[in-house]
């Protein structure tokens, strides 16, 4: 058995890919990590008969989500299997991913574990502008969640996994449906005590608005 030609060629390719990709994140990677399987190469999947399978554990940044509650995140720990689709250029990539944050309570913003384990499943599809078929049929659907468009000849897990955490994280956590948040005044976390200060007077507005309202009301009786 020969050696695969070109292959030495196509490591250092990627690993370059890599080394740009990291470094415009401001982030330099150890030699170890550069052939870490992040990418799973679309014509794998075409070659192969039976699904391509990859696990890996991949390190997301807090600062990489549009959630600016995230305190803290655990590596993601993602499996996926990805098969042929039904239709051209198609890709199936379905599989299971696990992580678990810390996430700021809305009221508090003390710090509330919370821990998601998913299952996903996202077809691939050629971007139209692949291939530079202009068909005016295609349009891409903002609200398909469940169908993405590719334009380069792989799948990048940490876009995989990045998307499908932004999906599992909660909109709003709280620590306590008792949770009595934070003193306006002061900033005092009130869940630990009083903190001395005076409430806050009702507004004199609000107040002739409230009487307003009560007197429609005894009217309307
Ligand atoms: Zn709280
Ligand atoms: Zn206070």
């Amino acid at each position: 058995m020969g050696a695969l030609p070109g292959l030495s060629e196509i490591l250092a390719a990627r690993a370059a890919l890599l080394l740009r990709r990291d470094s415009a994140l401001g982030r330099v990677r150890g030699t170890t990590e550069v052939i870490m399987p992040n990418f799973i190469e679309l014509k794998k999947i075409e070659q192969a008969d039976e699904p391509v399978t990859v696990e890996a554990s991949l390190e997301i940044a807090p600062a990489d989500l549009d959630h600016d509650d995230i305190e803290s995140i655990s590596d993601a720990k993602i499996a996926v299997a990805a098969s042929k689709g039904a239709g051209p250029g198609e890709f199936l990539f379905q599989g299971t991913f696990a992580f678990t944050a810390a996430i700021a309570c809305a009221r508090c913003l003390d710090p509330v574990p919370f821990a998601n384990r998913s299952e996903f499943a996202v077809t691939f599809r050629p971007h139209p502008s692949v291939g530079g078929a202009d068909d005016p049929e295609i349009e891409i659907g903002e609200g398909d969640l469940d169908v993405e468009y590719y334009s380069e000849p792989h799948v990048a897990l940490e876009q995989l996994a990045g998307e499908q955490i932004e999906l599992a994280l909660p909109m709003r956590i709280v620590c306590a449906e008792s949770c009595l948040g934070l003193c306006p005044r002061c900033g005092a976390n009130l869940n630990r005590g009083a903190c001395g200060c005076e409430p806050e007077p009702v507004d004199e507005r609000w107040q002739a608005l409230s009487d307003l309202r009560d007197k429609i009301k005894k009217e309307e009786k």
